[in-house]
């Protein structure tokens, strides 16, 4: 067979298949498998899911309730843990670091937005980012200061810095959220339905500022229920019966 008959064309191929031509992968996931023990007997929740994830890609996970999505994001995130099947970033095996090199790995590579927002309380906004950050020891204290400011700043609600999250509206605590979420500069943010408790202009806001955020290099992966996601994520992939799909 000919180079020519074994190379597709550029039309025929997945928008994840071209963007493997020129990039390394910022995390791969082989084989993963969840299965979790129920006294109705065992569930499958993935059965052995494939993926990579590029630099700078807005990826939008999307399913049918049950699928799987939620357990994908967190075997990513630690929340919960594997059955089966590895995970790699930037080539290296995370799957196989200590529990504490993971917690450290997570630390410094991933940040997670969640629907709930899961801002503290008590805490004004300022000291929400700053904590991610002091978790971390990243930075001096007023650096972590002055980048918590820079954070609020750049999702537009530097003005709210000093109140508590009760203070601002539902839209505006996810915005926060995604500033902790960047505090540590991660490369990759995971986000679990990050708009499913907000309304739809409210929703439009986030996804903008998502897409800026890959406009700058960081990836995002996140399952979304969101029609018209398309309008935004540069990939979309769907989880059915534990498996996933390029759509
Ligand atoms: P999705 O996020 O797509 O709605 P999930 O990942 O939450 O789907 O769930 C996938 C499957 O795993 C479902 O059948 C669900 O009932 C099951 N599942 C999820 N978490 C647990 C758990 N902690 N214990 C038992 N079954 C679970």
């Amino acid at each position: 067979m000919s180079l020519f008959e074994t190379t597709p064309s550029v039309n025929t191929l997945t928008k994840a298949e071209s963007l493997s031509m020129t990039n390394a992968p910022l995390l791969e996931i082989r084989n993963l498998r969840k299965n979790y023990q129920t006294p109705a007997g065992v569930i499958e929740a993935l059965r052995g899911v494939n993926l990579k994830l590029y630099p700078a890609e807005f990826v939008a996970v999307v399913g049918k309730s049950g699928a799987g999505k939620s357990t994908l994001i967190n075997l990513i995130t630690g929340i919960d843990t594997i059955t089966q099947g590895e995970i790699y970033f930037r080539g290296e095996a995370v799957h196989s670091l200590s529990d504490e090199q993971k917690t450290q790995w997570r630390g410094k590579n991933l940040g997670v937005v969640f629907q709930f927002f899961q801002l503290l309380p008590t805490l004004n906004l300022i000291e929400n980012i700053k904590i991610a950050m002091d978790l971390q020891h990243f930075l001096s204290p007023l650096e972590r200061y002055e980048r918590a400011l820079e954070l609020l700043d750049l999702v537009g609600i530097k003005e709210h810095a000093n109140k508590i999250p009760a203070k601002i509206s539902g839209g505006q605590q996810q915005r926060v959220a995604i500033a902790r979420a960047l505090a540590n500069d991660p490369p990759l943010i995971v986000a679990d339905e990050p708009t499913g408790n907000l309304d739809s202009r409210t929703a439009a806001e986030i996804f903008d500022l998502f897409s800026a955020l890959t406009k700058q290099g960081k990836t995002i992966m996140m399952v979304t229920h969101d029609r018209g996601i398309e309008k935004w994520a540069y990939r979309i992939i769907e989880i059915s019966d534990g498996m996933v799909y390029e759509k």
